[in-house]
């Protein structure tokens, strides 16, 4: 993408609305744009992260056999009603009404539809196990819409739903899901770390939540310093296989770490004195047992293997996917502006023409342009006609994680500049070199 074509409303000022980084961020770099409180336009740098977060969600969940669908965001009150949630939601529901003055809503979560969609079609427990999600924009009309994406009022967010024949096959599915975010955040650069947390109105006992560290985070969070040196890396895992995914739960899940919601003073005095930390979390996912609450309220069963109909076991799972640009920025920014891990960055390079209108500078930029899309890369070519101080400050600003830096006086050399966005450091290479440098970076995360 050139930038003299693109469109990237960089903002000089800092927005006086926004209270935190993130939020300031991806105002200043033209990510987003407020339409009502807690609900935003992804403006095209924003919508090219959330797209590269859905990417790789779609990868984990169907690497560990979920099945992809799509729900639509209104639904009809009637199913809330039988579940009994339709009342029991309360005011963060928005609830609407048709011309024909049927009662609707648009959907906080799925599971009255998903279950309902189960009925109909599944009758045999030779179906299952099944696991569906789907990747979709939810409303909830919180109270305090605030920290721009990070509460919204209408955000998107992966929820998915395992059916299970027995509680036995459920949990594995419960902890298939622990082993599928803890990839799934690695892969965006983050750590999360799996917390025990309250159900809450989607009900039930099994629940950890994934908190991200941070300042701005909004909840207190208490934990085992010996968490943070846990990393999933790039292990292979077995899916299928209840014995590793239980151990990837007990090796990620047995050191002490809570909320202020589930903390219990007594046992975290139990954690060596020097290892207990406090701090604040960003929750970027929920994973819940909740056995066969929906199943029974709705009749969702399935004839067993005695040819009896037996309710189905349940859970269901949800990732913050919009909350996830702004938490990846609280994690990764400096005083210059946002530092893209590799795995969501918008384009994987910026090329900076430190002379446009310079034939051999353009020539050069062109030349790399071209070999760098040639290899399955996206660079942002700032083509305009700028000072070289105002080009540096919009890519720093956007966060790019490389940069390549061409101008007349290198180009005598037969040299450009690579420059990292994180360290801040610069090598001298040949053209060819940067491009097969930084080609060589984004093989290695596939
Ligand atoms: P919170 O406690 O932050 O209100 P929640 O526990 O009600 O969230 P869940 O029902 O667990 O949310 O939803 C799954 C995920 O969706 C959350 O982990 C969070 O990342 C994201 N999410 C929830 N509410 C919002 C919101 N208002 N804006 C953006 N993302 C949200
Ligand atoms: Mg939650």
């Amino acid at each position: 993408m050139r930038l003299s074509r693109y469109f990237l409303p960089v903002l000089k000022e800092n927005p006086s609305e926004a209270q935190i980084v993130s939020h300031r961020l991806m105002l200043r770099a033209g990510m987003i744009k407020q339409s009502a409180a807690g609900i935003y336009s992804w403006l095209p740098l924003g919508f090219k992260v959330l797209r590269k977060i859905e990417n790789i969600v779609h990868e984990e969940q169907q690497r560990a056999g979920h099945i992809p669908m799509l729900m639509p965001t209104l639904q009809p009150a009637d199913l809330w009603k039988e579940s009994g949630r339709y009342d029991a939601y309360g005011p963060e529901m928005l609830r609407i009404k048709d011309r024909q003055d049927r009662d609707m809503l648009y959907g906080p979560t799925n599971e009255e539809m998903i279950t309902d969609i189960f009925r109909s079609h599944v009758g045999s427990y030779k179906d299952l196990p099944l696991t569906l999600y789907h990747i979709q924009w939810k409303f909830r009309d919180e109270i305090r819409p605030r920290f721009g994406v990070m509460r919204g009022r209408e955000f998107l967010m992966k929820d998915g739903y395992n059916f299970d024949l027995t509680q036995e096959d459920a949990l594995h599915a419960y902890n298939r899901h622990l082993v599928s975010y803890l990839r799934s955040y690695e892969r965006m650069g983050l750590q999360a770390i799996p917390m025990r947390a309250d159900s809450g109105p989607i009900g039930g006992d099994d629940t950890h939540e994934f908190l991200v560290l941070a300042e701005t985070g909004e909840s207190e969070v208490f934990y085992d310093s010996q968490i943070t040196d846990l990393n999933f890396g790039d292990r292979e895992i077995d899916f299928d296989s209840v014995d590793q995914c239980q151990a990837v739960l007990e090796e990620f899940t047995s050191r002490y770490a809570r909320t202020d919601e589930t903390h219990d003073a007594d046992l975290f005095a139990q954690v060596p004195a020097e290892r207990q930390r406090t701090a604040r979390g960003i929750e970027v996912g929920q994973i819940f047992y909740f056995g066969t609450k929906y199943s029974d309220a709705m009749g969702a069963t399935v004839q067993g293997p005695d040819g009896k109909a037996t309710p189905v076991h349940m859970g269901s799972h949800g990732i913050g996917v919009s909350r996830l640009v702004g938490a990846i920025i609280e994690a990764s920014h400096d005083d210059k502006g946002i530092i893209w891990p590799e795995g969501v960055t918008p384009f994987h390079v910026g090329i900076v023409n430190l002379k446009q209108g310079d034939e051999e500078a353009d020539t050069a930029c062109q030349a790399l342009y071209d070999s760098i899309t040639a290899l399955g890369l996206e660079p942002l070519y700032d083509d305009r006609n700028e000072r070289a101080g105002g080009k540096f400050a919009t890519m720093d600003l956007i966060g790019l994680p490389w940069r390549i830096t061409v101008g007349p006086r290198g180009l005598k050399n037969g040299v450009v500049e690579l420059t990292s966005r994180k360290t801040g450091e610069s090598e001298e290479m040949t053209p060819e070199v940067a491009v097969e440098k930084v080609a060589a970076i984004y093989r290695a995360i596939g």
